[in-house]
């Protein structure tokens, strides 16, 4: 994307979503393409009717069944680590809620697996990015614990719920060198960022965050 372009989006962007760019490159988002694509996508209409009208604010707001959407500094920090350190490939994504980090990953990874085990949730997801034109996703109602179900190896595992484990699963489906992004809760909540190699995982960077609980089984719409 040329300058040119990036400066045309900001200046047809929200002024709420320009101060939220603005925001973020203050807090260390320094990505143009990613601070475009956010600066121009429609948040309000990924939150619960009621707060959209905070959509671009620094916080997390309800998506719906109990469920969140991360704060837009967190979205941005998880995608920036994918943008530095990751092959572009595949991303499998557990936890697609709203759609709204699924659409971000759509932009920049040739594919993206994601899964979801909220029935509502998921046909919300899916109906909103099929409508904006979103191509390069596949949808899964699954407890996404165990992974996706057929045998592809991933570039790129972004979990957007907490575990108190990592599901060996999700780990194993990962390709050497991968990236694993997930949340942790020690010694306290934050979200990190992991390269795979060989046996061993290389911790690239962690930052405060907090997520609901990754839950086990499934829940009919
Ligand atoms: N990334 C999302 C927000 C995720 S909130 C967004 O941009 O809106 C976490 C999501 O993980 C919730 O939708 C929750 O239902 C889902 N989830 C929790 N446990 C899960 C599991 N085992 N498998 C798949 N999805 C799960």
């Amino acid at each position: 994307m040329s300058l040119h372009d990036l400066n045309w989006l900001i200046s047809h962007s929200e002024p709420k979503a320009t101060k939220m760019v603005k925001y973020l490159r203050e807090q260390g988002i320094s990505h143009d393409e990613l601070l475009a694509l956010m600066g121009s996508l429609p948040r309000h209409e990924f939150v619960e009717p009621a707060f959209s009208h905070l959509a671009y604010s620094a916080t997390s707001l309800p998506i719906g069944r109990n469920q969140t959407i991360s704060q837009p500094l967190t979205v941005a920090r998880m995608t920036q680590w994918l943008l530095t350190h990751a092959r572009l490939g595949r991303v499998l994504e557990i936890g697609t809620g709203s759609g709204y980090q699924t659409r971000i990953l759509a932009h920049f990874f040739n594919k993206v697996h994601t899964v979801e085990r909220q029935q509502w949730l998921y046909l919300q997801a899916k109906q909103r990015l099929l409508s904006m034109g979103v191509k390069n996703v596949e949808y899964l109602f699954a407890d996404g614990q165990t992974g996706w179900p057929h045998k592809v190896e991933m570039d790129a595992v972004i979990i957007t719920a907490m575990a108190s484990k990592i599901p060996l699963a999700l780990t194993g489906c990962l390709k050497q060198q991968g990236i694993l992004i997930m949340p942790i809760d020690h010694p306290s909540p934050q979200i990190g960022c992991w390269r795979k190699e060989g046996e061993r995982w290389k911790c690239l960077g962690t930052e405060p965050a907090f997520f609901v609980p990754l839950l086990e089984g499934l829940e009919h719409a």
